[in-house]
C-alpha cells in the first residue's frame, strides 16, 4: 500500500480531514507525523533558513520526521483559497523551501492550489493529486466526494462548538453526533477570546498549552473556529480597507464578532517570531478592538525560546487584571 505523509503542522490544521478522506478513499495509507515535541523542533531549527518563521522551520522538522518511512509527502502549493484574497507567501514556497535545504526527500505532492481568480476547487486539486498516484477516474471521483464530505463535517462541528483537536482526531464523528465535550469547560469566571493561526494555539507544544492552562485558571476560552465563515466575511468588511490574507481576515472577522457579542472580557492574540503578515494584523486588532468595545488586549508574541514560566506570568498578570476590572 502506499504511503502518503502529512505533516502535523501548518494547514493540516484547516483541511486534514479533507487530504486524509481522500488518500484513504484512494488506497493509500495516511501516515501523520508525531505531535510536535522537542526533537522535532529542534530539528526544523537545524534545517530551515532562521530567517523565516517560527511555525515554517516547525514544518521542516515535521517533514523530517516523516522523511523516510513515506513513498509521497503532501506538501501542496498553497496560493489563495478563496477568491481575491492569498494565503501567506510563505506556503507558496514550502516546496521549494524542502528541495533546496532537505536532501533525500520523498516525492513532494506539491500541486497548487489557486482559488484566487474565482475558478478553482477542490474537486480539481484533489483530481490532480489523484493522477500523481495513478488512480482511475472513477476512483478519484469517489474519493473527492468523500472527502468534500468529511471537510464540510469538519466545519460544521467546528462551528457547533467542538474542539478543533476533537473534530480532528475524532475522524470528524458522525454526522449529527453530539460533541464529545462542552467547548470551554473551565469553571467560567472569565470569558477570553484566543485569536492566533490554528497551527500555534492547536499546537500544544509549540503554544505551550495555552489553552490548558487559561482554563486552569478558571477561564472559558473561544477561538475564531467558533465564528461562521459567512459572519467573519461580513465582520471583516467593516474595516475602511478590504484585507487580502484569508488567515489575518479571519482573526480580525473573530475579534470584532466577539467584540460585539459584548460576552468576553479579553482578547488574547498569539503570534509567532518572524511572522509578516501578523505584524500588520496584530497592530490593526489592537487598534480596531480598542476602538470598537475597549475590551482589554494582549499580544503574545512566541517564538523557539520562549519560557513557560514567562508565559505564566503574564497570563496571570492578565486574568487578575480582567477580573479586578469586573469587580471595579
Ligand atoms: S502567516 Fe506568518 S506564521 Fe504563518 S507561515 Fe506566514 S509568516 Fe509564518
Amino acid at each position: 500500500m502506499i504511503k502518503v505523509g502529512i505533516p502535523r503542522s501548518l494547514l493540516y490544521y484547516s483541511y486534514f480531514p479533507l487530504w486524509r478522506a481522500f488518500f484513504t478513499e484512494m488506497g493509500a495509507e495516511v501516515v501523520v507525523s508525531p505531535e510536535t515535541n522537542k526533537a522535532i523542533l529542534d530539528a526544523g531549527l537545524r534545517s530551515a533558513l532562521d530567517e523565516t518563521c517560527l511555525p515554517v522551520k516547525l514544518f521542516f522538522g515535521h517533514v523530517l520526521a516523516l522523511t523516510g518511512s513515506v513513498d509521497y509527502l503532501l506538501v501542496p502549493r498553497l496560493i489563495s483559497v478563496e477568491p481575491k484574497a492569498y494565503i501567506c507567501p510563505k506556503f507558496m514556497g514550502l516546496p521549494d523551501m524542502l528541495r533546496a535545504r532537505i536532501p533525500n526527500l520523498p516525492p513532494l505532492i506539491d500541486v497548487a492550489v489557486d482559488f484566487s481568480r474565482g475558478t478553482g476547487n477542490w474537486e480539481n486539486v484533489l483530481s490532480s493529486m489523484g493522477r500523481l498516484l495513478a488512480g482511475d477516474r472513477r476512483l478519484i471521483r469517489q474519493a473527492c466526494r468523500s472527502a468534500q464530505a468529511a471537510q464540510s463535517l469538519f466545519q460544521e462541528q467546528l462551528e457547533k462548538g467542538w474542539l478543533l483537536p476533537e473534530a480532528l482526531n475524532g475522524a470528524a464523528g458522525e454526522r449529527g453526533t453530539e460533541r464529545p465535550a462542552p467547548p470551554s469547560p473551565g469553571s467560567g469566571r472569565l470569558n477570553i477570546a484566543l485569536l492566533g493561526h490554528d497551527y500555534n494555539i492547536y499546537d500544544e507544544y509549540i503554544s505551550m498549552n495555552l489553552i490548558k492552562r487559561l482554563r486552569s485558571m478558571g477561564a472559558r476560552v473561544a477561538t475564531a473556529d467558533l465564528v461562521s465563515q459567512a459572519v467573519i466575511d461580513e465582520q471583516a468588511g467593516t474595516l475602511p480597507k478590504k484585507l487580502f490574507w484569508t488567515l489575518g481576515k479571519k482573526m480580525i472577522g473573530a475579534a470584532f464578532a466577539f467584540c460585539d457579542s459584548g460576552q468576553f472580557d479579553g482578547i488574547i492574540y498569539v503570534s509567532s517570531f518572524g511572522c509578516g503578515p501578523e505584524s500588520l494584523v496584530g497592530e490593526l486588532l489592537a487598534r480596531w478592538v480598542k476602538r470598537r468595545r475597549g475590551i482589554p488586549f494582549m499580544l503574545l508574541t512566541i517564538d523557539e525560546h520562549s519560557g513557560a514560566a514567562g508565559l505564566v506570568t503574564r497570563l496571570e498578570a492578565f486574568t487578575d487584571m480582567l477580573l479586578r476590572r469586573e469587580k471595579g
